[in-house]
């Protein structure tokens, strides 16, 4: 025989005397708290949620709220009146709920319940109705997610895992790109681990052919007391049919197995830095022929002694002799381009070039990953080098040329204060 007695009022965390407005808010509090879009892949808060939404589905309807206080458990088979004989029995027998003596079973049917005197202790007809009238005027389900049946039916009406069609997750991974490859663009290998449709059962969680059911060993019912009498009900783990589908060995029943696979994907020239490349299908896959989630991979670009990318533009720093920079001069400067010139391209510096001061050089940036034909830009910064002169001579030259040049580069600065 088969009990499952659940104290609905604990799980709600409610006092057995609350009013349905009671119930209704510690229903919503934790379903708040416990639903599977605040908590994804989360077992333990989707069963918790299960737990609580079943609670509330019995105990926010009067007249399961009253079978399953007159049991001791709820079931839709069960009729009202029957329950209410049972429960009148139960409490001439000492005990309720479920406290019949010593767990004896009296003979079902008449006989069990009608040697016990009638005794209405305990039942508050008044505030049943008044209950029910409170409940017509409001509305049913206060918003939230709907009812436990509408969410879980299919795994309980049948107690198997006949939740149809799931789409598979999508992944994320991380992957590091050498600073090359995101100019230029290139292959780039990982490896992903990722949920793929189980080989065995193809996805549907079971090889096909029932089994037993380990419940109701067949019968398709399973039996429970309700103060003294006994009650045969619809087995919940096979919906009554005494069958179960039997549960694929290869991936427990989850329809998916982990595996580990090598994966290659090209990486488009300018690629930037924390880019989302998405390889559709790609993801988890999903079960009982649910579309696979996504894959996601976000680029981690490296950087590079001498060039610095911001968006598609390469930032370098030069150094410029005094005379280039006073002078101005043809510099080679090195770029990302090895097609023209190996890496290199001659540069103008404007005479009085200042340190610090930017030059750019147009297209000679990285190729745009979103628009066709599209090249960033060259900054290239100018950083004067002091001669460090150690003869005489080149000491002699800079005093003549101080001299020459007598202006207070500090003048405009000293004078702002
Ligand atoms: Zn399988
Ligand atoms: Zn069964």
């Amino acid at each position: 025989m088969a009990t499952q007695t659940k104290d609905y009022y604990s799980t709600l965390g409610v006092k057995k005397a609350a009013t349905s407005d009671e119930i209704r808010k510690a229903f919503r509090k934790l379903a708040r708290k416990y639903h599977p879009d605040v908590n994804p892949n989360d077992k333990k808060a989707e069963e918790k949620f299960k737990e609580i939404s079943e609670a509330n589905d019995v105990l926010s309807d009067e007249k399961k709220r009253k079978i399953y206080d007159q049991l001791g458990f709820y079931s839709d088979n069960i009729d009202p009146a029957a329950a209410e004989a049972a429960a009148r029995g139960g409490y001439g027998g000492g005990g309720f709920p479920g406290g019949f003596p010593g767990g004896a079973s009296p003979r079902p049917g008449s006989r069990g319940g009608q040697e016990v005197p009638f005794d209405f202790d305990g039942f508050d007809f008044s505030g049943f109705q008044g209950g029910t009238r409170e409940r017509a005027q409001e509305p049913s389900g206060g918003g939230f997610g709907g009812s436990f049946k509408d969410i879980f039916g299919g795994i309980f009406s049948g107690g198997q895992k006949a939740r149809g069609p799931q789409p598979g997750t999508d992944l994320e991974y991380q992957v590091s790109v050498d600073f090359w490859a995101a100019v230029r663009g290139g292959v780039a290998r990982l490896e992903i681990q990722r949920q793929e449709t189980c080989p065995a059962c193809k996805g549907k969680s079971t090889t096909g052919g029932s089994i037993e059911c380990p419940e109701c060993h067949g019968t398709g019912q399973v039996t429970q007391m309700g103060g003294r009498m006994k009650f045969n009900i619809q087995c919940p783990r096979c919906g009554g049919t005494g069958k179960i589908q039997n549960v694929c060995a290869t991936c427990d029943g989850e329809g998916v197995v982990t595996r580990r696979e090598p994966l290659e994907f090209r990486i488009k020239p300018g690629t930037r830095d924390s880019q989302r490349i998405r390889l559709a299908g790609k993801g988890n896959a999903g079960t009982e022929g649910g579309a696979p989630g996504d894959l996601f991979l976000i680029i981690k670009v490296g950087t590079h002694p001498v060039f610095a990318r911001v968006g598609d533009d390469i930032h370098v720093t030069v150094p410029v002799t005094v005379a280039e920079a006073a002078l101005g001069a043809k510099i080679d400067v090195p770029t990302i381009d090895t097609h023209d010139g190996g890496g290199r391209t001659q540069l103008k510096i404007p005479p009085g070039t200042q340190t610090g001061q930017k030059l750019r050089l147009r297209e000679k940036g990285v190729p745009s990953a979103s628009r066709e034909g599209v090249r960033g830009d060259e900054i290239v910064e100018v950083k004067i080098v002091v001669p460090k002169v150690q003869d005489e001579r080149s000491k002699e030259i800079l005093r003549e040329l101080a001299k020459l040049n007598p202006e207070d580069p500090r003048a405009e600065l000293l004078a702002e204060v």
